[in-house]
């Protein structure tokens, strides 16, 4: 046995600790990139985990738009939509289904200005990288003239893309980050058709299909939740019951689709005529309510008053066997209750009485029903 060559021993050990060092630089490396998995994993689960159980699709937006910044460095971050139309047009009902417009902007945020977001409405322009994406309904990327790095993420619920989730980077992404986006726009995109069937089950539940206006059920609930409101906070609310005069003979005479049609324009009259405040239904076939938060006896005369006025002067029913003209007048009921009286029966009872009053003593004007005294 020869003992080692001192010089050669201290070569071994000065290879071995390089070595290490290299070991422990590729340990540590490998440590900070699984932290930063861990963290963008952990960002994905908490935010997947709450817009899923969203009801509001604004809130999903900017759930998404919150993580997006913990997951990525980006200049600016957007998303977009297509239009489910949810929301019932004036005209009448319509089958949800997307307009197949251009996807519009519905929040985005710069990475310089910081919250809060803009929720914005322009439309994707047509040959947008947006839309391309949500053609292909793959992730885009593309470098634009300013140098900056677009990267556009389809969000692909059932099978159709429902809009898009935009970043711009100064930098180009890693594989990796590109997948965390894709898994948040997965998770976008279910929790966005989530949220609109909700809200889509709510109005069909809520609204009558023929108007658009609140039903029977959903009327008288927004009534009993409005007389709570009003004896809490001591306001009045006025109440108007109104029904159409003789709407049988717009049925016998211009048959029952021209019925519908003067229906709608009854309900869209109403809603325009009153306030953003005031709640109105269609509560039975030609009948209609109006609840009038704050009203006091002489407004609700008023209110009523005017709506009886402008549907006398609506343009009358035509077309139908005869080629006569009807036209369309209303009877109302009003009634108004302050707070320290304030009942939902009682006001129903004052309104429907005054209604009554109103048919009995010729239709076609108003009637106000009184108060009992307390
Ligand atoms: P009154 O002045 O006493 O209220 O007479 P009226 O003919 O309006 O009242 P009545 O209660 O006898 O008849 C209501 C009519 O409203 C009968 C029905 O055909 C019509 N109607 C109810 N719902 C609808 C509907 O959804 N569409 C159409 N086209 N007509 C309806
Ligand atoms: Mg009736
Ligand atoms: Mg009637």
């Amino acid at each position: 046995m020869t003992p080692e060559d001192p010089v050669d021993l201290l070569r071994q050990a000065q290879e071995r600790s390089a070595q290490l060092e290299t070991y422990a630089a590729d340990l540590s490396r490998t440590y900070g990139e699984l932290r930063r998995h861990l963290h963008h994993m952990t960002v994905l689960h908490e935010v997947s985990t709450r817009i899923v159980s969203a009801l509001d699709p604004e809130e999903v937006l900017s759930g998404v738009l919150n993580s997006l910044s913990e997951l990525v460095t980006y200049v600016t971050a957007a998303i977009y939509l297509v239009d489910l139309d949810v929301a019932v047009p004036a005209e009448g009902p319509r089958t949800v289904t997307p307009a197949g417009g251009l996807p519009r902007l519905r929040a985005s945020r710069s990475a310089a200005e910081g919250p809060p977001e803009r929720v914005e409405g322009l439309a994707a322009a047509e040959d947008s990288t947006v839309v391309e994406a949500m053609r292909d309904q793959q992730t885009v990327g593309r470098m634009l003239p300013s140098g900056v790095l677009q990267l556009v993420v389809p969000l692909v619920a059932g099978g159709r893309a429902l809009g898009a989730q935009e970043v711009t980077l100064r930098a180009p992404l890693g594989i990796d980050d590109v997948k965390i986006l894709e898994l948040l726009a997965a998770a976008a995109a279910v929790a966005l058709q989530n949220a609109h069937l909700y809200q889509e089950t709510q109005r069909l539940a809520t609204t009558d299909p023929l108007t658009g206006l609140s039903n029977y059920r959903h009327f008288h609930e927004l009534l009993s939740y409005e007389v709570q409101r009003a004896r809490r906070m001591e306001y009045a609310v006025g109440l108007l019951m109104m029904d159409l005069d003789h709407f049988k003979q717009v049925n016998d005479r211009h048959g029952h689709p021209a019925g519908d049609q003067a229906l709608r324009q009854v309900s869209e009259l109403l809603r325009k005529r009153l306030r953003r405040t005031d709640i109105v239904g269609r509560v039975g076939g030609e009948e209609f309510a109006a609840i009038l938060p704050g009203d006091g006896p002489e407004e609700v005369a008023i209110v009523a008053e005017k709506l009886r006025k402008a549907v006398e002067e609506m343009p009358p029913v035509t077309g139908g066997m005869g080629g006569e003209s009807t036209r369309i007048t209303l009877s109302v009921g009003g009634a108004s209750l302050g707070a320290d009286v304030l009942d939902a029966h009682v006001l129903i009872g004052c309104a429907d009485r005054a209604l009554y009053e109103a048919k009995r003593n010729g239709r076609n004007q108003v009637r106000l029903g009184r108060a009992p005294q307390a």
